[in-house]
């Protein structure tokens, strides 16, 4: 790995950060506060909320099994990728390579920053080669963008070629486990002490059914972690977020609970699926979504849509020809889309 210094932009590694009143001081045997200017009514929302979020990530430490100073967390993973851009990120010099396809925001994110994006195409299985990444790469390559369980393919990437990937790139390499809750392999997150290269996002939108209250995760080494939150809004999550996801984390059976169901839904959407005329194939998913080649994605899209039902059209996207995406969801809702095709 090249040093983090010569990774980082310069005028990010040599920023002093705005210092908030909640950062100056942040104590708790305080009685009194006339340090913000604040308005002492409307308790408790007229307070500023902790910048950063010190009660949220000694829970999730725990749940995630991430040392604390390890965690990072944003509006949405949004914030961590739109990050990961500001902080490392050259625009009109460095690049970025990404598996493709993948998750669509990596490249908004890049061509929002004015960053090179340079994308290196699946096999026929969705798996990738290290050594193609690696051959994308030039010295102004600065991430490599993973997903794993991939979006909107729905299966994990080869986990030898993940971590050959970490190991000979000497930028920083990004694996985006939004889904890893619905798959049985071992999350990369657990190993971020191996790798100082490594940075590992998590969400709540998903497995956590979270989405409404935009809360993402990053983890990764320390010295990464310092540098987005240098960058960050000083008050990037709210409070009513941190107060939400506390209450959420309280009831981690409930998600395992969630997680068995859907699993079983899938499993049963996916044997459904495969008897359906108008289905061609069925796409192997680690994921709470699986991916299907229809005949004729285009049409039926439209006609489900008629029918108030919507998934996710991926036809015009590299390798997915006639493909929609199906989100699992409730036993009901499963039902009205299976008997809409039926009918079809
Ligand atoms: C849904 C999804 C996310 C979630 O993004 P948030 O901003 O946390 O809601 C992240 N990555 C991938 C690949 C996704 O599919």
């Amino acid at each position: 790995m090249r040093p983090l210094e010569e990774l980082t932009r310069p005028n990010i590694w040599a920023l002093k950060p705005y210092s908030s009143a909640r950062d100056e001081y942040s104590g708790n045997e305080a009685k009194v506060f006339l340090d913000a200017n604040e308005n002492p009514y409307n308790n408790p929302l007229n307070r500023y909320p902790d910048p950063l979020q010190k009660g949220l990530k000694a829970r999730l430490a725990q749940i995630k099994g991430v040392a604390k100073e390890n965690i990072f967390l944003g509006n949405g993973s949004d914030e961590a990728i739109d990050l990961a851009y500001r902080c490392f990120t050259r625009p009109g010099t460095d690049n970025v390579v990404a598996i493709e396809p993948t998750y669509g925001m990596y490249k908004v994110c890049a061509d929002i920053n004015n960053i090179e994006y340079r994308p290196v195409l699946l096999d026929q299985d969705f798996q990738i080669k290290s050594y193609k990444l690696l051959k994308a790469c030039d010295k102004h390559t600065k991430l490599i963008w993973l997903c794993s369980p991939n979006n909107p393919t729905g299966n994990n990437l080869n986990r030898n070629e993940i971590v050959k990937t970490i190991e000979c790139f000497d930028g920083l390499v990004i694996v985006d486990e939004a889904y890893s809750d619905f798959s049985q392999e071992r999350p990369l997150r657990l190993e971020i002490d191996k790798y100082p290269n490594l940075i590992v996002l998590n969400t709540f939108s998903k497995a956590w059914g979270c989405a409404a209250i935009r809360l993402g995760m990053a983890f990764a080494d320390k010295k990464i972690i310092d540098i987005f939150n240098k960058v960050k809004y000083p008050y990037n999550v709210n409070a009513l977020t941190q107060k939400n996801a506390l209450e959420a984390l309280a009831e981690p059976y409930e998600v395992d609970k969630w997680i068995k169901i859907i699993l079983l839904e899938r499993s049963r959407m996916i044997d459904a699926f495969k008897l359906l005329p108008s289905c061609e194939k069925v796409y192997p998913t680690d994921a709470n979504f699986f991916l299907a080649k229809m005949h004729d994605a285009q049409t039926i899209y439209d006609y489900l849509k008629s029918n108030g039902i919507i998934v996710r059209n991926r036809t015009h996207v590299s390798l997915c020809d006639d493909c929609l995406r199906i989100t699992i969801g409730s036993k009901t809702e499963n039902n009205e889309l299976l008997a809409a095709l039926r009918q079809y």
